[in-house]
């Protein structure tokens, strides 16, 4: 049951076409894991906590530092030198004093990610590297919840969602292929853009609206302002997903 002050919060939504309050219910029973308080998980955190969405489930393992202010919104000028977690978790409260804000500053791996998910319903990929997105993956494909992924490089970002059994995954995309962990630039906008696409798909899976980014990779090209969609195809054999993987 939506309280009247969620009622009155959430008006503009709950009057959208096909939302109504049974969505809002929704939003407010929802739990979100969402991996990463840096670029992208800051919009994406905002964006779902002013939704309204019932728990949000944060795990960054670093600490606020001064480049990072040029695009993680979360993190202001006084924040410096704290936990990311514990100083987004400070400031999503100010948004919506209704969404919980469940911490952890863990660095995610293979051992900890089925714990860290914990009881989530879906699984957002705010990430800076690709080895956690592929544990981000697998764990999702393992535990069926779906997954947002997006990803930012300079003025360019991408973004995919999978519904583990039905659409292509990470690995289906990507096979596996390694990349060297560098330093890469970003302008602030670009993480801006890509997590609000993120946060828009979470909300329209919870809620059950519109069509989900599923084999459709999305990019992003600020410099040129233009997106593109290319088609990705779930592949029977590939090594998280697939049906006829070798087991
Ligand atoms: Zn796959």
């Amino acid at each position: 049951m939506l309280t009247k002050e969620e009622q009155e919060r959430y008006t503009r939504q709950i009057i959208l076409h096909g939302f109504g309050k049974a969505g809002q219910e929704k939003l407010k029973k929802a739990k979100v894991f969402l991996a990463g308080a840096g670029g992208l998980g800051s919009p994406v955190a905002i964006y779902l906590a002013v939704a309204g969405i019932g728990t949000l489930r944060i795990t960054d393992h670093d600490k606020v530092e001064l480049s990072n202010l040029n695009r993680q919104i979360l993190q202001w000028q006084a924040d410096i030198g704290k936990n990311k977690v514990k100083s987004a978790a400070e400031k999503l409260h100010e948004f919506n004093p209704n969404t919980k804000i469940e911490t952890t500053s863990e660095t995610i791996d293979d051992k900890n990610v089925l714990k860290l998910v914990g009881d989530s319903d879906v699984i957002v990929d705010a990430m800076d590297n690709l080895p956690t997105r592929y544990i981000l993956n697998r764990a999702a494909v393992e535990k069926k919840l779906p997954l947002f992924h997006g990803a930012v490089y300079g003025f360019e970002g991408r973004a995919l969602t999978v519904l583990p059994g039905k659409s292509a995954c990470l690995n289906c995309l990507f096979h596996g292929i390694k990349m060297p962990a560098e330093k890469f630039p970003v302008i602030g906008v670009t993480p801006g853009i890509i997590g609000c696409i993120q946060a828009t798909e979470v909300i329209k899976c919870i809620t059950g609206q519109g069509e989900l980014l599923t084999n459709r990779l999305l990019t992003y090209d600020g410099l040129q302002m233009k997106f593109n969609e290319f088609r990705v195809n779930r592949d029977p054999y590939c090594e998280v997903c697939g049906d006829k993987r070798k087991r």
